[in-house]
């Protein structure tokens, strides 16, 4: 039964998971903490996510990430359980079991903004932002909340179904939010472009025009691989100053689970280091 004294298990389930780098992100953060961390992958089938929760949990399970394709289901497993944050993303990425229950909290949007604020030089460096968010789907809600309590000043979303980003600038109101189409982005000056689509996946480029790179400070995609992302190489050479992939954001979601399940808040730029230079090695 979890709830006892021992250490207890930890993973991240999801559906295909074996490629997560979570286990060893969860890993290094053990070792540098010197906590004992049992943390591996729990592939559930698509139709049995809770079963298998609630297998993991009398196990002596202590915590879960989630990955896809579950975060919506995750959130409805909690019931009322949920942090605020969970709530606001409408879905959940770390499960909390260690009292034998389950709830629900959402670390992917603090962990987006605590790349962007390392990347764009301080915890104050999005104040006053002007943020292209393209993509509507769930890690895009995810993120909405958390960018405005960094202090963005306002927010375009840009999704290639237009009435799924307007009904994000609806939920989320009334934060300035301005929905589009693709097409309908160019010809304004946006600090930071967010790519929370999964187009990279498929290595899509996305019809944005390229006058809304061309003032960037930072264009970041949610995606993250050993080479840069389409987008990422249409913004560089669109003119943004920076860009960058969704590797930092990884570890820093995963380092506020950690906070969540063991009270200490692990050093997250050694790791991040470490996962590079191993996604690095797969090119030589
Ligand atoms: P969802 O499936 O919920 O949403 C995907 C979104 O991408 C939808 O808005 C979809 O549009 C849009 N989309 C897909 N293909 C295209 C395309 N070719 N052109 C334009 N829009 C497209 O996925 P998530 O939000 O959960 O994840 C999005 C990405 O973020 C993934 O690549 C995922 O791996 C990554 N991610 C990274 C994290 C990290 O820690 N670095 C954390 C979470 C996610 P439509 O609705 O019309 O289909």
């Amino acid at each position: 039964m979890s709830g006892g004294g021992g250490p207890g298990r930890f993973g991240v389930i999801g559906h295909p998971v074996a490629h997560s780098l979570s286990p060893q992100i969860h890993a290094a953060f053990g070792r540098q903490t010197g906590i004992a961390i049992d943390y591996r992958t729990v592939d559930a089938p698509p139709d049995a996510f809770a079963a298998t929760v609630r297998r993991f949990v009398d196990d002596d399970g202590r915590g879960l990430n989630v990955t896809l394709p579950f975060k919506e289901q995750a959130h409805a497993l909690c019931g009322g359980r949920l942090s605020p944050r969970a709530v606001a993303a409408g879905a959940v990425n770390t499960l909390d079991c260690r009292d034998g229950g389950v709830a629900g909290d959402n670390t992917d949007g603090v962990g987006l903004v605590a790349d962007l604020q390392r990347l764009l030089g301080g915890v104050s460096s999005l104040a006053g932002a002007n943020v292209l968010l393209i993509g509507a789907g769930g890690s895009a809600r995810g993120v909405i909340a958390p960018l405005f309590d960094a202090g963005i000043d306002r927010m375009t979303i840009a999704a290639r179904d237009p009435s799924k980003a307007a009904a994000l600038a609806v939920a989320f109101a009334p934060r300035p939010i301005e929905a589009a189409s693709l097409a309908q982005v160019g010809g304004q000056r946006f600090d930071v472009l967010v790519n929370a689509t999964s187009a990279s996946l498929a290595g899509a480029a996305l019809p944005i025009d390229a006058s809304a790179y061309a003032q960037a400070r930072l264009a970041y995609d949610l995606m993250y691989g050993a080479q840069p992302t389409r987008f990422l190489v249409d913004a560089s050479a669109a003119g943004a100053a920076t860009t960058a992939d969704g590797l930092g954001m990884l570890v820093e979601q995963a380092a506020e689970s950690f906070l969540v399940w063991h009270g200490t808040r692990p050093e997250t730029a050694p790791v991040l280091a470490l996962l590079r230079a191993r996604l690095d090695a797969t090119l030589a």
